[in-house]
């Protein structure tokens, strides 16, 4: 049975099939409503159901708590309609691009650290793929699960993909890419999602954050400025444990020498005494909230991605520094849930 959507404040209307979410809904009318993960996880997604009833759906206790379903907040990447809706939520400002499944085949793996591999993607001849720097594309397991990784490459170069794929040890992809995947393997992947992509229509300095390979979409995005000659000044922190978990240093650090407006602070929270480390030390969060403690947060955006424990702490304590909640993207590393998901647009 389908049933109607109304989201407010915009009034846009949709209109749910059965088993859609509300989110692959929305994203299927062509509306813009935030999400991370898709699974329940990152909370990116959380809105108000004015009126109407829903399926919770599976979801992690974390991302949404009694508290917050008492008081009408749902998660619309698993909240199924029950009734007719009306729900209340940011939609953002940029048009949609639908996500579509393609065939890609693995062009090259160079392994940067210990647990870190590059992965390239080669797109047949005839595709491109259109997306926002900073998106994420999935790949579809033969046995119907699927895999998020972040595009660390910007979206001029639109037939060639790089991930940055850090080894989960027992992880069933990334232990089969570092030790089984043959070069030229064939994969499926869908693409692009998710809402962590760079606002072009705002001319605020920008803060980013990243943690481990949460460096890969924050690469994009700068390459895509440099690309575009987009010259708002770029503060970038990355956090990692060790210098060899910093798997790609010349990179960021040949921005900061070639332009003026972008820096790199490099931070460690646990150097190894061969390390030798002068820079910066601790939780990369601390470290911006210790550099902007006198004139607040108040002036710039966030772009923040890293592990889950990492975004949630940058946003709370950057919201009590004075950043704007609208002025704070971010996406949460979550792993994948052991179930399969069908996903918007699949
Ligand atoms: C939007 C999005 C973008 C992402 N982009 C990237 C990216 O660019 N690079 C990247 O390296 N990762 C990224 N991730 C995380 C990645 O998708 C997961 O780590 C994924 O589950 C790894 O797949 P796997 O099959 O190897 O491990 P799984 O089989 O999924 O995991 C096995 C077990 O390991 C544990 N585990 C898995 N992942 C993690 C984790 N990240 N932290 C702690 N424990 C974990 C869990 O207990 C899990 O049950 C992204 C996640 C999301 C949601």
């Amino acid at each position: 049975m389908n049933h109607q959507i109304t989201i407010q404040p915009s009034g846009h209307l949709c209109t749910a099939n059965a088993h859609e979410t509300v989110l692959e809904s929305a994203i299927n009318a062509g509306f813009n409503i935030p999400y991370g993960c898709r699974n329940g996880a990152c909370g990116s997604c959380k809105g108000t159901v004015l009126s109407g009833e829903v399926d919770y759906g599976d979801y992690a206790a974390a991302a949404l708590t009694d508290a917050e379903k008492a008081a009408g907040k749902a998660l619309f990447c698993c909240a199924r309609p029950l009734t007719d809706l009306t729900i209340e939520c940011r939609e953002i400002n940029a048009s949609i691009i639908p996500p579509r499944i393609i065939p890609a085949r693995v062009e090259r793996k160079e392994q940067l650290s210990h647990d870190v591999m590059v992965l390239f993607l080669k797109l047949p001849s005839s595709e491109h793929l259109q997306f926002m720097a900073g998106q994420y594309i999935e790949f579809l397991l033969k046995d119907g699960k699927r895999r998020a990784f972040s595009l660390a490459n910007a979206p001029h170069i639109d037939n060639m993909l790089e991930l940055h794929l850090r080894l989960i040890p027992g992880g069933q992809f990334t232990e089969y890419v570092f030790n089984e995947m043959p070069d030229k393997a064939i994969m499926r992947i869908e693409a692009p999602f998710g809402s962590f992509y760079l606002r072009e229509d705002s001319s605020k300095p920008i803060i980013m954050v990243a943690g481990g390979t949460g460096f890969a979409p924050v690469k994009g995005m700068i390459e895509h400025m440099l690309h575009k000659d987009i010259q708002r000044p770029v503060i970038l922190y990355w956090g990692a444990k060790t210098l060899q978990d910093l798997y790609m240093p010349v990179l960021p650090a040949a921005w900061a020498t070639e332009y003026p407006h972008i820096q790199f602070i490099p931070v460690l929270s646990d150097a190894m005494p061969e390390d030798q480390w002068q820079g910066r030390t601790g939780l990369v969060h601390q470290a911006v909230l210790d550099d902007f403690s006198s004139q607040g947060l108040g002036n710039y955006e966030v772009y923040c991605c890293g592990a889950p424990a990492m975004v949630e702490v940058a946003h709370a304590s950057f919201l009590n520094a004075g950043l704007a909640e609208d002025a704070f993207f971010s996406d949460a590393f979550n792993y994948a849930k052991p179930v399969v998901t069908t996903g918007a647009g699949a």
